[in-house]
């Protein structure tokens, strides 16, 4: 088995047969990674309480061969984002964020790519930590984190075409192709899309590449705030497949903004 020592992000942590845990790690150098703590239970003195959610560590891994799991050898803390465990909202969209990573981050991928990932989980623990969330928070970080992942979604030009300055104030986001459709290619486009308006788009496009520490002076208005979180929220399950399991309780901690507008509308029928 190759060591390996770097550092690693706690995803998911469980309870394993009588005395083990398993975890699922996010790792700058190789992705998602999942490791067996033996004894992690029994034994407080070998891993002292650092296996928990959210916890930075700095780990040494037996990687195992092939479909082989990898084992934790020793893990040391580097930080806990503390503030994550005792405030609802900010636990409720932490975990939600880690769960989306756990289920959408590659095992394996380019260095440049996991390690962008990283620094994205990372910082929005950071930015959790010392920021209260919302509703329009969750939506900028949902969308960063799906960025992060590899899902980026066209917000400028027509996502069929390629045409630039699509015309009218509101108009047809396509969910499956990810991106806006102009008038012409709307008219041919089937499938599920949202009516949404191009300020929405823009104020999502700054939500994506402003500065993390800047994001809390975006202030969207209320119409744009329901429209984006409707478009991220259907665009990252088109992407995932499958509700989270920490979903229904963000819901409960940071209730959706309700800004009317952005019907949903169904385009002619065809590919
Ligand atoms: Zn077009």
């Amino acid at each position: 088995m190759a060591t390996l020592r770097c550092e690693a992000l706690v995803l998911r942590s469980v309870d394993y047969s009588e005395s083990d845990r398993i975890l699922h790690l996010l790792v700058p150098e190789v992705g998602r990674l999942t490791a067996i703590a033996k004894h992690a239970r029994k034994s407080v003195r070998r891993f002292g309480g650092t296996l928990d959610l959210f916890n930075r560590l700095e780990v040494e891994i037996a990687r195992g061969r092939g479909s082989a799991m990898s084992r934790l050898d020793r893990a040391r803390l580097i930080h806990s984002y503390a503030p994550l465990r005792t405030d609802p909202a900010r636990f409720a969209l932490g975990c939600y964020l880690l769960e989306m990573l756990d289920r959408m981050a590659p095992e394996g991928g380019s260095r440049t790519d996991v390690q962008r990932l990283f620094q994205f989980a990372v910082g929005a623990l950071d930015w959790l930590a010392s920021h209260p969330p919302n509703a329009q928070v969750r939506i900028f970080l949902e969308l960063r984190g799906l960025d992060a992942l590899g899902v980026r979604p066209e917000l400028r030009r027509c996502v069929r075409c390629g045409r630039d300055g699509i015309e009218g104030d509101v108009v047809d986001f396509h969910i499956p192709d990810g991106g806006p459709l102009c008038g012409a290619c709307a008219a041919r486009r089937g499938g599920d899309r949202l009516r949404v308006h191009q300020g929405t788009l823009r104020a999502l496009e700054q939500g994506l590449d402003w500065d993390l520490a800047r994001l809390d002076r975006l202030v969207l208005p209320p119409t744009a705030l329901g429209e984006a979180s409707r478009l991220v929220s259907r665009f990252q399950r088109f992407h995932l497949g499958v509700e989270l399991q920490s979903e229904r309780f963000l819901r409960e901690m940071l209730p959706p903004p309700s800004g009317r507008s952005g019907a949903h509308s169904q385009g002619p029928a065809g590919p």
